[in-house]
């Protein structure tokens, strides 16, 4: 949570220096030989990039297989030392994260998701997608981006730094980090599109590979339905559109593109026992039931609540959204410290204490008041001490509302606790299993034979095919093992 708004505060700084730094004139676009409002310098560009390559490496962590990692970088490199900015420091990076993303930040850094490298099925697709990103560096989006929407940030920002828990409010419901990146325009992510085409055609691999990628995004977020995607889907235009236009780039190509390189086995290869979809490692819900199996914790929101894990906090909205309770690590070394910490902070004043002790648990809990720019926020604050380590657990609403709310909130604090239940703990991520077909099968048939842990239509979508596709005998597909969550009972409080 803290280092959230750290990475917010940091990047904001930088759009502040951007915004100082404007005076600066025109220069030529690299990628497009056009002349473009340039708003730093190519060096400052890259210390940014520096900065911020090490934040998201630490906010949002590296997938830890360094197979993996290589086979990324190995083709980003080539992309990028064939594009219009071959001298960057370029770094390609798989994020441990299960959405279906991709992003770039000034000065060549890219990252993708190990979500999109499961829903991919060829290196030809996965070029495409570097490509995309490696335009946006190249055309310099980023730079101009970023700085407008960090400019749009810093009034948020004002009340975010004033009082903590509106600002862990804030980041909770703005989900995490991904807002912070990939606000290009249309304009720009049709720019993007196009120099990805040229970079991945450039080294020989299949073009018509380049609309397939459009056509998982489209069936992603068609299985996720009206829900908000982040990232590479939000912000883009229509999959529909991006299919279109790239398949109209693709015909003008002309020419036979069988001799060209797709290396669909080898992708999907790559993936063998890589972790898909949420990892339960990192947290997980059984009904309104949060269990942390690394740190042997567990909280019961009130039902109904919107609930949201985040790397550095876990917590929970009211439908109306105006009460939340939120779990995060202190840093101190005993309850009476971390309180002690808490209540130090400016604008945050001290109330009655409560007689709140989870499940035994040592505890210091009190009342806190804190004067937001628009509403006054009541709460309890809650430090607990459990396996060694502090907890901070904020339960808190707007002043008018904390009779209705203090109830709930002291009661949702009060079922945090250990997890008893061993298989509550032992729990394991799916992981995709690659298949070698014996013979010609249907996917359906191929479900039955080899059954995973997910439905036919997810397995459909990171196969690319239908339930009706007939594989012939020696392909390669992906099936889904693993990852079956406890039931609720067995997570329940004992
Ligand atoms: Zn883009």
């Amino acid at each position: 949570m803290d280092r959230l708004r750290q990475l917010w505060k940091r990047t904001a700084a930088a759009g502040l220096a951007i915004a100082l730094l404007a005076v600066g004139g025109c220069s030529t676009n690299p990628a497009t030989g056009r002349p473009q409002l340039a708003l730093i310098s190519e060096q400052q560009e890259i210390q940014m990039g520096l900065d911020n390559d090490q934040q998201v490496r630490q906010q949002l962590g590296l997938y830890p297989d360094p197979k993996l990692q290589e086979y990324v970088n190995r083709i980003g490199q080539k992309l990028a030392a064939a594009s219009e900015r071959p001298n960057l420091a370029w770094t390609f990076r798989v994020i441990d994260d299960p959405v279906v993303n991709a992003f770039a930040i000034p000065g060549g850094h890219v990252y993708v998701t190990r979500g999109l490298m499961t829903h991919l099925t060829s290196e030809a697709e996965l070029a495409g997608v570097i490509g995309h990103e490696i335009g946006h560096v190249t055309a310099r989006h980023s730079v101009t981006q970023m700085s407008k929407q960090e400019l749009a940030q810093i009034g948020l920002l004002a009340g975010a730094i004033l009082s903590p828990a509106v600002a862990d409010l804030s980041n909770l419901a703005a989900q995490g980090l991904q807002v912070l990146f990939l606000k290009y325009s249309r304009d720009d992510e049709r720019q993007a599109d196009q120099l990805g085409l040229r970079y991945m055609f450039q080294q020989g691999y299949d073009p018509r590979e380049m609309p397939r990628v459009f056509e998982v995004l489209r069936r992603v977020s068609a299985a996720q339905g009206s829900g908000r995607i982040p990232g590479w889907l939000s912000t883009h235009p229509t999959e529909e559109e991006r299919i279109r236009t790239i398949s109209g780039e693709v015909a003008r190509l002309g020419g036979d593109f069988s001799g060209r390189t797709v290396n669909r086995d080898e992708y999907v290869r790559t993936l063998d026992n890589v972790v898909f979809g949420q990892n339960p490692r990192d947290g997980y819900f059984v009904g309104s039931t949060f269990v942390q199996p690394e740190l042997g914790f567990q909280i019961r929101f009130p039902d109904g609540w919107k609930t949201s894990n985040e790397r550095s906090a876990v917590g929970a909205i009211s439908p109306n959204q105006d009460a939340a309770v939120m779990v995060s690590l202190s840093d101190q070394s005993s309850p009476q410290a971390a309180a002690q910490r808490f209540f130090a902070q400016q604008g945050v004043q001290s109330g009655q204490e409560v007689q709140v002790s989870p499940n035994g648990l040592t505890a210091v809990s009190r009342v806190f008041g804190i004067q937001g720019s628009s509403v006054d926020y009541q709460g309890i604050a809650s430090f607990v001490e459990h396996n060694g380590k502090v907890y901070q657990i904020l339960g808190f609403t707007g002043t008018q509302s904390w009779q209705r709310y203090e109830e709930v909130l002291s009661g949702t604090i009060a079922t945090f606790g250990p997890v008893r239940d061993r298989r509550a703990l032992e729990v394991q991520p799916k992981r995709i299993a690659v298949v070698s077909l014996p013979g010609e099968m249907t996917l359906r048939d191929f479900a039955q034979r080899h059954p995973s842990t997910v439905d036919l239509q997810t397995l459909a979508i990171v196969n690319e095919a239908e339930a009706s596709t007939r594989f012939p005998p020696g392909a390669v597909v992906k099936r889904v093992v693993g990852g079956e969550l406890p039931t609720l009972s067995a997570a329940a409080p004992p």
